[in-house]
């Protein structure tokens, strides 16, 4: 009987390594923005006269919209009762092609018009807003495949998030607004020169409670601590907070300044024509004045998968404005004042245009 060796023996088969579970990336600590010591938690009074005076700047934000307009006026009044309308500002962020046609034009002339001795015009670098959601989406995709690769997932099943500004994600503002905002806060620092102390700017938003639930918990002051630093303590005033849309449209008739047209049209805000807190009458009223730029947010929203708006895609708002163009055919410029009257009535409208003619020179 012949014995086995070693060679006769099946070869030992080697169980296959376990698999290793996908090592979840480490979550990059978030960076904690330190701010400065000299930067106070709170001001050190709500007293609208006290404030201006205190400030080495009073920098007016103006959308060039209704309720920017209100705010100019009543800002301005004080600070020329007060003899302090030479460190007054009014700054207008333009947004370019997606903002009304005229805006930024109109923010300076009721600037002029209202005795404001400096205009400026601050931008965003690079890409403007509809390019930004595209690049955006690239980098949320990018972001959702590699999550998904490191879950053991097909990236290609990889849930994007919506590339688009929301309500929830308001990062537009941030991006075209208050971010070239704070540019000029740092231009207007290095104007003062030394003194020996943190400048004082007193930002003025004319942002109201009436807005909407999120606006009407916003301190009427309070420190902008994430815009101060080391050398400038910025403090923001809401003077208009508790305003309601009759006062706001009082205010206007009272100092004689032009409005935006986009008002008799019927809408109620303004800035950007499509703008993601807008509601769906302003989306269609813009779809119908500016169809181009309808269509084009119509492409961004297919190149990055997901509406415009959750629940309301372009593609339906300019459907919507095809039907009543169809419908109605072209509207007719409304007349000059339509949207005011709706406030404070015809006769005062009448007067609001008089004054007007009479004191700007401007078609009644
Ligand atoms: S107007 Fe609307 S869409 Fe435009 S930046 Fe402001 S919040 Fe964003």
């Amino acid at each position: 009987m012949q014995t086995a060796t070693l060679f006769d023996l099946p070869a030992i088969q080697t169980p296959p390594a376990p698999l290793e579970a996908p090592v979840p990336a480490k979550p990059k600590p978030k960076r904690r923005r330190t701010v400065h010591a000299s930067v106070p938690l709170t001001p050190w009074t709500t007293v609208p006269d006290e404030m201006i005076r205190d400030a080495d700047w009073v920098v007016i934000s103006s959308s060039g919209g209704k309720d920017s307009q209100a705010m100019l006026s009543y800002v301005v009044r004080r600070a020329k009762a007060l003899g302090m309308l030479h460190k007054v500002v009014v700054v207008h962020a333009d947004l370019g092609r997606v903002e009304w046609e005229g805006t930024r034009e109109l923010a300076e002339l009721q600037a002029a018009l209202a005795g404001v001795p400096r205009f400026e015009v601050v931008q965003a670098k690079g890409a403007d807003l509809l390019e930004r959601v595209e690049i955006r989406y690239g980098k949320l995709k990018v972001k959702a495949e590699e999550e998904a690769r490191q879950r053991g997932e097909d990236p290609a099943t990889a849930e994007i998030a919506p590339a688009w500004p929301s309500s929830a994600a308001r990062w537009c503002t941030a991006d075209v607004k208050r971010g070239p905002i704070r540019t000029l806060y740092t231009r207007l620092v290095a104007e003062l020169g030394t003194l020996g102390r943190p400048a004082r700017i007193l930002e003025c938003i004319g942002q109201r409670a009436a807005e909407s639930i999120q606006r009407a918990q916003l301190a009427k002051v309070e420190i902008n601590r994430g815009a101060s630093n080391g050398k400038r303590t910025v403090t923001t005033w809401r003077p208009i907070h508790s305003w309601s849309d009759r006062t706001v449209w009082r205010e206007i008739a009272r100092s004689r300044l032009p409005y935006h047209p986009a008002y008799d049209w019927g809408n109620r805000r303004l800035s950007c024509v499509f703008c993601v807190l807008g509601c769906n009458s302003d989306l269609v009223n813009g779809a119908r004045r500016v169809p181009e730029l309808a269509a084009a947010y119509a492409r961004t929203e297919v190149k990055v998968g997901t509406d415009f708006k959750k629940g309301l895609s372009m593609a339906e708002i300019i459907r919507r404005a095809r039907v009543l163009e169809e419908t109605e055919g072209p509207a007719a410029r409304p007349p000059i004042g339509t949207a005011m009257a709706v406030h404070i009535g015809t006769a005062a409208v009448a007067r609001y245009r008089i004054r007007q003619s009479a004191v700007y020179g401007l078609v009644a």
